[in-house]
């Protein structure tokens, strides 16, 4: 939900919290931020790479398993976070800004939690797609092989081993 626009004020996202938030604040580089309610907040734009969720390997299965449903090539963070949304949406905001050419990004979320929060959900989300394409494949070995990973697979685990595996050093390639 976003207010009318005030003239020269800039875009200001309305988080769940009832606090906003100047779009120009959220730099492609933040994960997440500190927020006047005292809640720390997940961050996502549409240029950070589904690598900061998952290796790229589980990238490549789900581009080739998981079909978009519009006219993007492949799956991408917004498709992710399109899910997210749908999952949690009394607690993401998200914003169009791809009228606004001087923050380097056209859609802009933020969680109600934080990003190691969100990095879990991602996860879940990821792990609950591939079951689906995989069930789908017509392959009952696969599939069943697939479950069977997935019942040992620990969500939380993946996510803090992830985080600490990962290079933090560019915007384009950490995990948060
Ligand atoms: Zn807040």
């Amino acid at each position: 939900m976003t207010g009318p626009r005030v003239p020269g004020d800039g875009d200001r996202l309305e988080l769940p919290c009832g606090e906003s938030v100047a779009v120009t604040d959220l730099d492609m580089g933040m994960r997440e931020f500190d927020c006047d309610c005292g809640a720390v907040h997940a961050v996502v734009v549409d240029v950070h790479p589904l690598s900061r969720f998952v290796p790229e390997a589980i990238v490549e299965t789900l581009r080739a398993t998981v079909e978009t449903a519009d006219d993007a090539p492949e799956f991408s963070m917004a498709h992710l976070m399109g899910i997210v949304l749908e999952e949690f949406p009394e607690q993401v905001a998200a914003e169009d800004v791809s009228d606004d050419g001087a923050v380097g990004y056209a859609m802009v979320w933020v969680a109600e939690f934080d990003a190691r929060r969100l990095h879990e959900i991602a996860v879940e989300l990821i792990v609950e797609l591939m079951e689906h394409a995989v069930s789908h494949a017509e392959n009952d070995e696969a599939a069943s092989q697939f479950e069977e990973q997935m019942l040992e697979f620990d969500v939380s685990a993946f996510v803090e081993q992830y985080r600490q595996e990962r290079e933090f050093e560019t915007e384009y390639d950490s995990p948060a």
